[in-house]
């Protein structure tokens, strides 16, 4: 399962991509379809396929503080920023490997989508 799941070949590095930041329990990167100027994906290195399947609150609390780290390094977290989990079909999750998304860099609507 994680043998094939996208994110963990990322972490891996089988697949590039623009890493941004790596701790010794998440990688974070740039999303390659980017919805506003920084569009961080945030990634626990071990694969959690969403949060219905996240036991450990470490794994939700890692997240969040890197993605407020990145904002810091992305001059946005004064102005302003957007972090979000997707979870399942209704919210629109495409990739089964936990992932917290940090938005910013634009004014974003509420409510979304
Ligand atoms: P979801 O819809 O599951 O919350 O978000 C998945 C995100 O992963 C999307 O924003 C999509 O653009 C991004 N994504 C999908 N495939 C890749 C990839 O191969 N590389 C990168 N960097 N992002 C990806
Ligand atoms: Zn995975």
């Amino acid at each position: 399962m994680a043998d094939q799941c996208l994110f963990c070949r990322i972490v891996r590095r089988e697949i590039p991509a623009t890493i941004v930041a790596e701790t010794d329990d998440c990688v974070a990167f740039r999303d390659i379809n980017p919805q506003a100027p920084v569009h961080v994906l945030v990634i626990p290195r071990r694969h959690v396929a969403s949060l219905n399947d996240v036991t450990d609150p470490n794994v939700a609390g890692r997240l969040a503080i890197v993605a407020a780290e990145i904002a810091r390094k992305e001059g946005i977290a004064d102005s302003g920023y957007r972090t979000v989990l997707n979870t399942n079909a209704d919210a629109g999750q495409t990739v089964f490997h936990i992932h917290l998304h940090l938005l910013g860099g634009r004014r974003l609507g509420w409510p979304p989508g």
